[in-house]
């Protein structure tokens, strides 16, 4: 484990927008990783960069953003806002940013992190936690509920009754599949629906993980993506590499088409944000890698843990308390792994 706490209250960021703190901490890990090559002749492949959108723009310096016309660090695709021909809703296979897939330089500034041995622009890539289940994934079930509320899929009556009815669907349907819910109750206030707001399902990473199969129309398409991720191994097969590829591409182009039928509408429904062209970069990924196997689950529950120690402990010595209690749960945590291993005939400890 790899462990660095920066003070965040402290960064030091450029005027424009580098932040040097995290630059600076970079800079020493991949001293490190050079030294253990040169001096233990231990060599690393970085298999992905991965977290959320935020923390990969400080860490790589990007000057394209969620927030700026050019959005993406693998390719040209912009919001639209200077020359449509380059906006990423335009789910064509042959839309124009494609042709410059890792060709650009989304930095001005070198990144620390560019400069350990073999590195490539496609090792950064998107999480899908936080693409789909924390994103996009919110904004589809947010919007087909809203939809379905009107529609009276679940019954007549006021708009309390009908929620409540939405509620009791979606617990039976996390029981009879096993899964736990965190999300106690439907309300409008969890749908985001109020005035002049767009839809969306506002719970945790995991709850998103569990309604799509009990919602229908577009919806069926990234129930048939996430299914396969979610269910394959470490590495894709061709042929699941490949159905992702289609179901993805069926997805983007109805995603698309509903917004701009709402737009058309006047009404707020299927909001397009761009971490949709990400999770179009995931679907269309040349590796055969699956997202689900490497998204930053763990890596998320793991920091609300750190974070519940460093909250208890003085700031002054945080960092060495933090270590200090993660290295206390180390045996308990191995003998567990190992009874697990043991249980599952795997002789692997
Ligand atoms: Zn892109």
């Amino acid at each position: 484990l790899l462990c660095c706490i920066l003070p965040v209250d402290h960064y030091a960021i450029t005027s424009e927008q580098i932040n040097l703190t995290v630059q600076a901490a970079c800079w020493e890990i991949v001293q490190s990783f050079k030294k253990l090559g040169e001096v233990a002749r231990l060599f690393f492949y970085v298999a992905g960069f991965r977290g959320d959108w935020k923390a990969l723009k400080q860490v790589f310096n990007f000057d394209r953003y969620a927030d700026r016309d050019e959005v993406c660090w693998k390719c040209s695709a912009t919001k639209g806002l200077r020359d449509v021909a380059y906006a990423f809703t335009d789910t064509r296979e042959c839309a124009r940013f494609w042709e410059d897939l890792h060709t650009q330089c989304p930095w001005k500034y070198l990144p620390a992190y560019a400069t350990l041995p073999g590195f490539e622009i496609s090792a950064i890539v998107p999480d899908l936690l936080h693409v789909w289940h924390l994103g996009v994934g919110r904004d589809v079930l947010g919007s087909s509920l809203a939809i379905m509320l009107s529609n009276r899929v679940f019954g007549p009556g006021s708009a309390m009754n009908k929620l409540m009815e939405a509620t009791n669907r979606l617990r039976r349907f996390a029981s009879s599949s096993g899964y736990s819910l965190r999300l106690k109750k439907l309300t409008k206030n969890k749908l985001n629906l109020k005035q002049r707001c767009y839809p969306e399902l506002k719970s945790s990473g995991f709850d998103t993980f569990i309604v799509p199969a009990d919602v229908i129309a577009c919806l069926w398409a990234s129930n048939h993506f996430l299914s396969i991720w979610t269910n394959a191994g470490r590495w894709l097969s061709p042929a699941e590499h490949a159905n992702v590829k289609e179901a993805g591409e069926i997805f983007m182009q109805a995603y698309c088409a509903l917004a701009k039928k709402a737009a058309r509408d006047q009404v707020r429904l299927y909001k397009v944000r761009p971490k949709l062209h990400l999770l179009h970069h995931l679907v269309r990924q040349e590796t055969r890698k699956n997202p689900h196997y490497f998204a930053t689950w763990m890596d998320e529950d793991g920091l609300k843990k750190l974070m519940k120690v460093l909250k208890l402990s003085d700031a002054r010595s945080a960092d060495k308390r933090l270590l200090q209690r993660w290295l206390l749960g180390l045996p308990d945590t191995w003998k567990q792994v190992r009874a697990a291993k043991k249980h599952s005939g795997s002789g692997f400890f």
